[in-house]
């Protein structure tokens, strides 16, 4: 089976691991700060706070945007749903705004339209998450000047994003127009540490509330302790209920050796998507944007005239190993006991009705992405 998504390991991935695990300190070590400097360095992000996962990622980032119950967050449906349960995590009210049907990011138009009723009952969401889908950046400079003027904090979910621009030719994580950003180093994403998250920003005081709240919400920081203790080297004070979300030096370090082959994923990424969009022009499906800034974390197709479950089933037993992105979060169970309906986010839900995503990763080869394509064209006739 090939499949949709892959991780690509060099030697010197492996090198950089197995030097940690021979060379002393497997947590809490100089390979977690390096990473975090390399993700600095890259994005342009003032700090970085490396995390167990993308999700703890989240969490920490609604806490430090001091998410609590009786506030609430809005995502978008077409989702994983780590994006919405980070705010349920914080005791957070969880909603959703619609689609844009073209480019499957948040909708800017349904997100005035439902700023306009929050308003009017008094629910204006203290934080949005804003999720990159796909790895093509949402208009974050149109998403900033809607929701500034409502006092909203901005995170940008960009697990599918690391190595993208937005159409202004800013890279995702320099943080411009938003307060944070996430970044997941799943296996499937745009590089890896086996599971590991990083959450970026440029505000120092919420670098060092991230900090606090991935480490039991606990710190050493001479500044925060007082005089009072100085002189006693072994203190340090818990000042919120933090959780143990840290990274080990040894996911770190594969991290950070990843980091290195970043912008040659993202490259041939780009490379097999352009070569998709060719090859599937005079199919029944819809192609999404061939956007250039995009780190194409999947690519997906949109079938206009086959049932989605026939064409998957039938791509599966030959071989070819689609997947489907994203069922929408508002219909899982945990949301639909929350009041959540079908039909909610007409977007979302006809999108994924029809959607199927192509296997895409780095190593995907030339003759295996033929393979997919032919598989799916004799499906489709
Ligand atoms: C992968 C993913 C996450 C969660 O990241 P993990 O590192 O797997 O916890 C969050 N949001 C989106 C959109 C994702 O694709």
């Amino acid at each position: 089976m090939i499949p949709y998504g892959k991780h690509t390991l060099f030697p010197d991935d492996i090198d950089a691991v197995t030097q940690v695990l021979e060379q002393g300190f497997l947590t809490q070590g100089q390979q977690v700060p390096a990473f975090e400097r390399a993700l600095c360095e890259y994005t342009g992000a003032a700090f970085a706070v490396a995390c167990n996962s993308g999700t703890s990622g989240l969490h920490i980032a609604c806490l430090a945007a001091g998410v609590t119950s009786g506030d609430v967050v809005w995502t978008v449906p077409n989702s994983f749903a780590a994006s919405a349960n980070c705010g349920r995590y914080c005791g957070a009210e969880v909603d959703f705004v619609d689609i844009d049907p073209v480019t499957r990011n948040l909708c800017t138009a349904s997100l005035v339209d439902k700023l306009h009723f929050a308003a009017a009952e008094n629910k204006i969401p203290k934080v949005i998450i804003v999720v990159h889908f796909a790895g093509s950046s949402c208009d974050m400079a149109e998403i900033a000047a809607i929701t500034e003027p409502f006092g909203i904090t901005l995170i940008e979910d960009a697990a599918h994003a690391l190595g993208a621009k937005d159409a202004q030719g800013h890279i995702v994580g320099a943080g411009r127009f938003s307060a944070m950003t996430v970044l997941s180093f799943h296996p499937v994403k745009s590089i890896t540490s086996a599971e590991g998250g990083a959450v970026l920003t440029n505000d120092d005081e919420l670098a060092a509330l991230l900090r606090r709240y991935a480490s039991h919400g606990i710190t050493r920081d001479p500044n925060m302790l007082g005089d009072a203790h100085q002189d006693e080297p072994w203190f340090y004070a818990q000042f919120e209920l933090g959780f143990n979300y840290r990274l080990s030096d040894v996911h770190a370090a594969l991290g950070l050796s990843q980091l290195k082959h970043l912008d040659s994923f993202v490259a041939r990424r780009y490379t097999l998507a352009q070569v998709y969009h060719k090859a599937l022009a005079d199919l029944p499906v819809i192609r999404p944007v061939l956007d250039p800034n995009s780190a194409w974390h999947l690519y997906m197709i949109e079938l206009t005239k086959h049932d989605r479950k026939q064409v998957f089933n039938e791509l599966r037993e030959r071989g070819v190993g689609v997947n489907v992105h994203y069922i929408p979060i508002h219909l899982h169970p945990y949301y639909q006991q929350l009041g959540f309906r079908p039909g909610q986010f007409p977007n979302a839900e006809h999108y994924y009705r029809r959607a199927l995503t192509l296997p895409l990763f780095p190593a995907l080869s030339a003759d295996n992405q033929m393979e997919v394509i032919t598989q799916l064209s004799e499906v489709l006739s």
